[in-house]
């Protein structure tokens, strides 16, 4: 007995054709969903892709690998590709259709105009990797232009990116909702993400150590102890733990990502972290 075919999920690379099915869609009154992505999917993904599914009643997904925001010595030559493997896994979690650009159909040549979010995109992972957040913002926006989703859906695992792009909406009249969705994790509190597949079995098994360490953080300042004690004693720890370096791991005001003031870990806080393993950089965050 052979097994189905996997559903086959509509692909467009235009922006033209992009624009078109979304216009079809809305002379039917429906309402669209967007999430995008850099492909080499996983369960946190396609979570995200469930979440737009409740939220909207077409959902597309962007898988594009974008140049802007990558560093001259970081990993866009050996990002993970498969775009086949992508879809199907998009058609299972309930997408309806995936834009998939070309870098000359994202950046023709020409494109001149960036965009840069003062303040939420300048501490932690701005400044440990500069322009990334620039690179962000820019593709993100026109992104959001291309597809005029009602509602678009981002990951607060990357909780930084998620405040950067918050900020955007609102500074440029955006018509649209922005909505959040939970990190997923692996049992062992790993957080997943595409660039998991870079770590060897050894650092596989050092690195959930991430996310405890920013747990401890947030016990420990829910317990009254000093912020900063709590952040250089996890620097320490991961580092005894075998990670090659730390970037940093910080304790920051949610909506602002400003450090705290004095009195405010009484309040709403989110704990940060950015750390190396071998040739891996992986980033986490939690709140409560
Ligand atoms: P990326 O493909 O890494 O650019 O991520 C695309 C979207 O998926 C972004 O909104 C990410 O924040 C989100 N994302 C990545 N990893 C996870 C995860 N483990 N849980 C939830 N969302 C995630």
């Amino acid at each position: 007995m052979s097994s189905l075919p996997p559903s086959r999920l509509p692909i467009v690379r235009t922006v033209a054709d992009l624009r078109a099915q979304v216009a079809a869609w809305r002379r039917e009154g429906l309402r669209i969903g967007f999430v995008p992505t850099m492909g080499a999917l996983h369960e946190g993904h396609l979570s995200l892709v469930r979440l737009a599914g409740t939220q909207a009643d077409r959902v597309v997904a962007s898988v594009f690998v974008n140049p802007t925001q990558f560093g001259p010595n970081e990993d866009f030559d050996a990002y993970p590709r498969d775009e086949a493997r992508d879809a199907d896994l998009l058609a299972g979690a309930g997408c309806h259709l995936l834009f998939a650009p070309t870098v000359a159909e994202m950046y023709p040549p020409g494109a001149s105009t960036t965009v840069t979010v003062a303040g939420v995109s300048e501490p932690l992972d701005g400044r440990a990797r500069p322009g990334h957040f620039a690179g962000v913002a820019t593709v993100v926006t026109k992104l959001l232009n291309q597809c005029t989703p009602d509602v678009a859906v981002f990951g607060e695992k990357d909780f930084q990116q998620l405040a950067v792009i918050r900020r955007l909406v609102r500074d440029l009249d955006l018509p649209l909702e922005i909505v959040g969705g939970p990190t997923a994790r692996a049992d062992d509190g790993l957080a997943l993400s595409s660039r998991n597949a870079y770590l060897t079995e050894a650092e596989r098994a050092v690195a959930p150590h991430l996310n405890a360490a920013l747990r401890e953080i947030l016990d420990k300042v829910r317990a009254g102890q000093p912020v900063e004690d709590a952040e250089q004693r996890a620097v320490a720890d991961l580092l005894r733990a075998g990670f090659a370096s730390v970037d940093y791991v910080e304790v920051r005001v949610p909506d602002t990502l400003d450090r705290l003031g004095p009195g405010a870990a009484s309040g709403p806080v989110r704990v940060l972290g950015a750390a190396r393993l071998g040739r891996t950089r992986l980033i986490d965050n939690i709140g409560d």
